[in-house]
């Protein structure tokens, strides 16, 4: 067979040669191989070496012991840091999740045999070319998500491999083989054990990939039940995401979880331990969702003054609008209108020095004027607002 040879980044061919020099086997290995020979920019590269970490620390002047204990040791190469881990046999996964202990090997395939899927499975060095014991290059070619070794075994072994599995398949635009499809499907409820911040993580990924819709995966297999109760309760039936719609994390949680309704879409987000900002914006978009937006200036500065610019953006996608209401987003911002009270002509403090009193009515003041200049920008001038709130302008 005709050797392939990769490209890897300077740091990492850096990495292998200098464990080689220092008599240690060393390759690239799992997700950056696959991502390469796919014609995809790795996210990070990983290091397998025959080195335990005390030998990979003696290699290298920059390290961080990572974990240790699980044979990490992270090397830093031009500040960039690069994760040189032991080849390690899994000992017994204790909760459907957590391998009790690790164990050092000597065999590479020991090594790949632990991982989770076989286009996952693959090592490389220039000088031996892609290391393949399972059949991952067969895998990749035939678009196809397949466990290393018996899929129910490696599915109750950890639950997140699970997830994982939905993950790939619509990140690379994968099936799923289907004794590991039918795995799945049996070890649903071992979901259950793996803590919500993962399970987030993977549906985040999975519904900022190029198959969004896929996420349905996670209901038809019934792993949506082990996750929480407002999660397996949305709308799942025909979930599309509107084409051209942002892959940023925020707007893709809200396609998904609009037509649950905001408060829904808040309570499936707080079981998954999701940060605020993304959860609020979320609830602004669900709350808008499907609403009708008048296409007339008044209107849509008074929708587009409830949320940041961008999110605005993703609502016209997320509500379909029209070339009208997308004209007028353009004037408001050339124009520069004032949307919130930032930019209202008046402050707090100019009412406290015309004469009010700091506290909810003022707050409340505030409100009417900005509502006053979001139907008529004109007014956004001092004198002018302070005038229609019966104050006379403090010189
Ligand atoms: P990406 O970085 O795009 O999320 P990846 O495949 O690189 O995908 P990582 O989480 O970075 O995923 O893991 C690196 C490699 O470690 C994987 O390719 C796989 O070989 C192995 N691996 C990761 N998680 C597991 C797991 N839960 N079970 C078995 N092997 C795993
Ligand atoms: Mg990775």
């Amino acid at each position: 067979m005709e050797r392939l040879r990769i490209t890897m980044p300077q740091q990492v061919e850096g990495i292998i040669g200098r464990l080689r020099q220092g008599g240690f086997e060393a390759y690239a290995v799992g997700g950056c191989v696959r991502d390469t020979l796919l014609g995809r920019v790795p996210g990070d590269w990983d290091i397998t070496t025959s080195a335990r970490p005390e030998e990979v620390k003696q290699l290298f002047k920059r390290t961080v012991d990572t974990g240790i204990q699980h044979g990490t040791v992270t090397v830093l190469a031009d500040h960039v840091g690069y994760e040189v881990t032991t080849y390690r046999i899994d000992g017994e996964y204790e909760d459907g999740r957590h391998p009790k202990q690790v164990a050092f090997t000597s065999d590479l395939v020991e090594d790949l045999k632990r991982r989770d899927f076989t286009i996952n499975a693959m090592a490389y060095s220039h000088e031996t070319g892609i290391v393949d014991a399972f059949n991952g290059m067969g895998d990749l070619e035939n678009k196809i998500i397949r466990c290393v070794g018996d899929p129910l075994e490696r599915f109750g072994e950890d639950a997140l491999r699970i997830l994982r599995a939905v993950r790939f398949s619509a990140q690379l635009g994968f099936s799923i083989e289907s004794r590991t499809y039918g795995a799945i499907t049996r070890i649903a409820p071992n979901m259950a054990r793996v803590s919500k911040e993962r399970i987030q993580a993977e549906l985040t990924k999975l519904l900022c990939s190029g198959h969004p819709e896929k996420i349905c995966e996670v209901y038809k297999t019934g792993i949506s039940a082990y996750i929480s109760p407002a999660f397996h309760a949305l709308p799942w039936e025909g979930f599309q995401v509107p084409s051209g719609l942002s892959a940023e994390k925020y707007a893709r949680w809200a396609a998904f979880l609009r037509l649950a309704g905001p408060e829904a879409a808040v309570q499936v987000l707080r079981d998954l331990k999701m940060d605020n900002d993304t959860a609020s914006r979320v609830r602004t978009l669900a709350s808008w969702a499907g609403k009708e937006i008048p296409a007339e200036e008044a209107g849509v500065r008074r929708a587009m003054s409830g949320m940041l610019p961008m999110v605005w953006d993703v609502l016209l996608d997320l509500n379909g609008c029209g070339k009208e209401t997308r004209r007028l987003t353009e004037e408001i911002r050339k124009r520069g209108d004032c949307l919130d009270l930032k930019h209202l002509a008046v402050s707090g403090q100019d009412l406290i020095e015309a004469g009010v009193k700091p506290g909810k009515e003022m707050g409340e003041l505030l409100q009417q004027l900005l509502e006053t200049v979001l139907e008529c920008p004109q007014k956004n001038e001092r004198e002018t607002l302070l005038k229609e709130a019966g104050l006379q302008a403090y010189k």
